[in-house]
């Protein structure tokens, strides 16, 4: 499944924000027989298509897309040198497809801030720093080993000529992930600034609704997305019904909750999207990249539906709605029946036929 991991300075609000996470819980909502591990918090892509298409096919319930986030402990200056938990922990999250950086905004005498002051710019670069230093280390220690499989013939030249391009790069104080660089032929050394990034500032409300403060943080970390939310609305917002959850956003001038913007900006960074299948016993959203192809796509439901590949019969969620039932748009001429090479759309509602 697609994980998140997120690190942060000590004290920035890893914890309150996890918290929001676990109690959201949508496994132990939608299903019931997942093992839900205690480290993981699970949010769902909100997709209000899903009611609609409940609706139509009388669905018993709805499955949404989800994103895991994964909790880690806080890095500290030095992590990557063994200070705190150190490597331990880095280790941790080299299986993590992207990561969330909490990066504190909020202000609050009570709560100590480990580089004496808040200073998110500052923070960022501590953080970068550790995960640049560990990602260094990795290197050095592989270009070695890659050289003398290289001479044996066991490993390709690609991954020298890429490992010693991106240390160079890592000297130079750049990220890996905006170096420009095909990172793919070492791949299995699980980089951790090779990974795409999201930021998220914990912050005060009155910075919720300062779109000119907001736009200062986000140019820190610009291109990646940044998030805003104030880790401790979100866990109050979690024991909230629907209704007042909506009172309690919009009195802080927001339209989405700060899980509901991770989870959305986590499938963007990553390059995801979603299609549809809907049916008596559920309507559900099916994970896949941009880009899928119809047989791929159905290999996310089964891979026997990918072996056994024929056709995909695909209504595009606007027609459905629009003509009502899945006959009427058969009739209509909406229903189409696409082969191996159709690109997946976003918001294709779809029945595979396989053998
Ligand atoms: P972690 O060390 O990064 O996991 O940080 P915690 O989640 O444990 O938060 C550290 C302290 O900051 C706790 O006392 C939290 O209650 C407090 N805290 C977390 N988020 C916020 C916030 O948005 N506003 C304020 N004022 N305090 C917060």
């Amino acid at each position: 499944a697609l994980t998140i991991g997120i690190v942060g300075l000590p004290n920035v609000g890893k914890s309150t924000l996890f918290n929001a996470l676990t109690k959201n819980n949508v496994l132990a909502a939608n299903y019931p027989f997942a093992t839900i591990e205690p480290n993981v918090g699970v949010v769902s892509l909100p997709d209000p298509r899903l009611e609609k298409l409940a609706e139509v096919f009388h669905s018993e319930r709805i499955l949404p897309a989800t994103v895991s986030f994964v909790d880690i402990a806080g890095i500290v200056r030095g992590a990557s040198e063994g200070e705190g938990l150190g490597n331990q922990f880095l280790a941790n999250i080299r299986e993590a497809d992207a990561i969330a950086q909490v990066v504190r905004g909020f202000v609050d005498e009570d709560v100590v801030h480990v580089e004496g002051a808040i200073n998110p710019k500052n923070d960022l670069e501590t953080i970068n720093a550790e995960l640049m230093l560990a990602d260094l280390q990795t290197l050095e220690k592989a270009i070695p080993r890659l050289e003398k499989e290289v001479k044996g013939k066991k490993a390709d030249p690609a991954t020298v000529e890429t490992a010693v391009a991106a240390k160079d790069a890592l000297e130079r104080g750049i990220l890996l992930s905006q170096s420009g660089i095909d990172l793919a032929p070492i791949r299995e050394l699980g980089l951790l600034t090779a990974k795409p990034y999201i930021y998220v500032f914990n912050v005060d409300e009155s910075v919720l609704t300062d779109a000119a403060r907001k736009a200062e943080l986000e140019a820190l970390v610009a291109p990646a997305h940044a998030v805003f939310l104030d880790a401790k609305i979100e866990s109050e917002l979690i024991d909230l019904d629907p209704e007042d959850a909506a009172e309690l956003l919009a009195s802080t001038g927001q339209d989405e909750s700060g899980l509901d913007q991770l989870a959305r900006i986590g499938f963007d960074t990553l390059g995801l999207q979603t299609y549809l299948t809907a049916g008596p016993k559920e309507a559900r959203a099916w994970t896949i990249p941009k880009g899928a192809k119809a047989p791929q796509a159905a290999g996310v439901i089964h891979t026997d539906f990918e072996k056994g590949f024929i056709k995909a019969e695909v209504i595009s969620f606007d027609d459905l709605i629009e003509t009502g039932s899945v006959l009427e748009a058969r009739a209509k001429g909406k229903a189409r029946l696409e082969g191996k090479e159709y690109v997946m759309q976003d918001g294709d509602v779809v029945e595979f036929r396989h053998s």
